[in-house]
């Protein structure tokens, strides 16, 4: 109706969380009548993200510099470390104090159907993170339960063990025990349900 440039960022704004087709038209009728100039400083601000924010050369987390402010962290011990899904689990389980180790983060779950093999979830990464840190004692799986978390689990444990052999090391694999429910997101539960959940881990059989 108002015409395509209008119809391009209702479209764009729907690949945001939560956001159906009527939000989005909402949204961009709010932008452009009634809010140009934070349209344009929302535009720079994405721009400027865009340009200077990148993934940690070494655990992948989203950082401005090479190595992000958790890895480059004297205080956290690198004899733990937490496999995640996204940066916002991350966000979500550093504020826990009872955690002090390091985090990575995959880029996906393995997938090979959809074209995502060891190197696009960042497992290759992963295993190059382990073999590398001679410090990891313990890799702590923080990952939601679904099919494809099984195959990447699967993964992950013949990793584990490709570098316990090679290096004669013993990196144990945990996982949360209690208190996380089969296939919950991370982001959904409270700190302290987490705080215990990773305190009380338990040992993963993969
Ligand atoms: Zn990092």
């Amino acid at each position: 109706m108002i015409g395509s440039a209008f119809d391009d960022l209702v479209v764009s704004l729907q690949c945001l969380p939560s956001v159906g087709v009527k939000s989005a038209r909402k949204m961009a009728l709010q932008l452009m009548i009634h809010k140009p100039k934070q349209a344009q400083k929302i535009a720079k601000s994405i721009e400027n993200a865009l340009v200077n924010i990148k993934q940690c050369t070494q655990c992948s987390m989203l950082t401005e510099y090479d190595v992000c402010s958790i890895c480059s962290n004297e205080a956290r011990t690198a004899r733990y470390v937490c496999l995640v899904a996204s940066p916002y689990d991350v966000m979500t389980l550093s504020r826990i104090p009872t955690y002090t180790g390091k985090f990575f983060v995959l880029n996906a779950m393995l997938s090979p159907l959809d074209g995502i093999g060891p190197e696009q979830a960042g497992l290759l990464k992963f295993q190059n993170y382990i073999e590398q840190c001679s410090d990891v004692e313990e890799v702590v799986i923080a990952l939601n339960t679904s099919l494809h978390t099984q195959a990447t689990l699967f993964y992950i444990n013949q990793c584990v063990e490709r570098v316990n052999q090679s290096q004669e090391r013993s990196v144990q694999i945990t996982t949360f025990a209690t208190g996380v429910p089969i296939g919950a997101d991370i982001d959904y539960l409270d700190t302290k349900t987490l705080a215990t959940a990773l305190k009380n881990r338990i040992e993963f059989s993969g």
